[in-house]
């Protein structure tokens, strides 16, 4: 190891399909900062804290399962991360820990000029990352409809995100949708995800020229979802340009350096493209 090397963490569990080593590292390389991102896999969340600690860990980027959890270790939260329950970045600062949420700048990056207000947006899944979506929709006057395979948890979404009685959004059933109800379609599940890549989570059916399909799932980089959109002449936008954005993101929270742009993103998407 190089002396003074800036040591970052990635910790998560179980953690190896994990792209951030790789993307964080080519970031510091090419920037010339003299750091490391490693990943730190453990299912104990509290050893891990004191693993971040100890070693001093000034950027940690926080995956599955512990994205809610690792608020009650923190010092501050940023509001937005505050309002949707969910960290996926720590920073440590004269002794604190500071948690943020970049997955929400990731998503906004990715939905860039697409125009969400009054547009009806179908989100497919209620898990972890659908929390994030479902905020950055609200924030954009978006008119949400969400569907996910146990309806409850929708519902719990809905209510976390946008209060009880809200019109703002609705919980859906895809039998009862056609393609003209549907401005924008964004998937927050893993079906697509490798190796099932013959999988969609939606009937062609369901999608048509006018809309505009974001797919989170990054293995493969072009989901079949994606690739039917395209074949109906829909605009599609890749779930790795949001993970690209919420690692520069990270980097900027850490380092006060903007390296956008430094790496093109086809670059960065070939470089992450090798990795299954
Ligand atoms: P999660 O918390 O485990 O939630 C998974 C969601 O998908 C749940 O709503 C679940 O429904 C639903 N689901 C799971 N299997 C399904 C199936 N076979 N059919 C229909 N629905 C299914 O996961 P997450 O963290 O939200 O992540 C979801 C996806 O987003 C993953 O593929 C992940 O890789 C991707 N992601 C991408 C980025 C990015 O930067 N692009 C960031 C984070 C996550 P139930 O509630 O019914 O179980």
């Amino acid at each position: 190891m190089i002396k003074n090397t800036i040591l970052n963490a990635v910790i998560g569990y179980p953690l190896e399909h994990t792209l951030s080593p790789k993307l964080h590292n080519a970031l510091y390389k090419a920037a010339g900062l003299n750091a490391v991102l490693l990943p730190l896999e453990k299912e104990n969340l509290a050893k891990l804290v004191e693993t971040i600690r100890f070693l001093s860990v000034e950027l940690t980027a926080v995956t599955m399962p512990f994205k809610r959890d690792i608020l009650g270790y923190l010092d501050f939260v940023d509001e937005e991360a505050k309002t949707i329950g969910a960290v996926n970045t720590v920073i440590l600062k004269n002794g604190k820990l500071n948690g943020y949420n970049t997955d929400i700048v990731g998503i906004r990056a990715a939905l860039k000029g697409v125009n969400l207000k009054d547009k009806k947006v179908l989100l497919l899944g209620a898990g972890g990352v659908a929390l994030p979506v479902a905020h950055v929709i609200k924030t954009a006057g978006g008119r949400l409809l969400v569907w996910n395979r146990d309806s409850k948890k929708a519902e719990v979404l809905i209510k976390n995100v946008f209060g009880p009685n809200s019109k703002q959004a609705e919980i859906v059933s895809l039998d009862q949708l056609t393609a003209k109800d549907v401005d924008v379609i964004i998937n927050a599940t893993p079906v697509g995800m490798f190796p099932n890549v013959n999988e969609s989570p939606l009937n062609l059916s369901l999608l048509a020229a006018h809309q505009v399909v974001f797919d989170l799932v990054y293995r493969p980089m072009k989901t079949k979802l994606l690739l039917d959109a395209e074949s109906k002449g829909a605009k599609t936008i890749l779930g790795i340009t949001m993970f690209i954005a919420q690692a520069l993101e990270q980097i900027r929270l850490w380092s006060g350096k903007n390296l956008s742009g430094l790496i093109s993103e086809n670059e960065l998407i070939s470089l992450l493209s090798d990795s299954k």
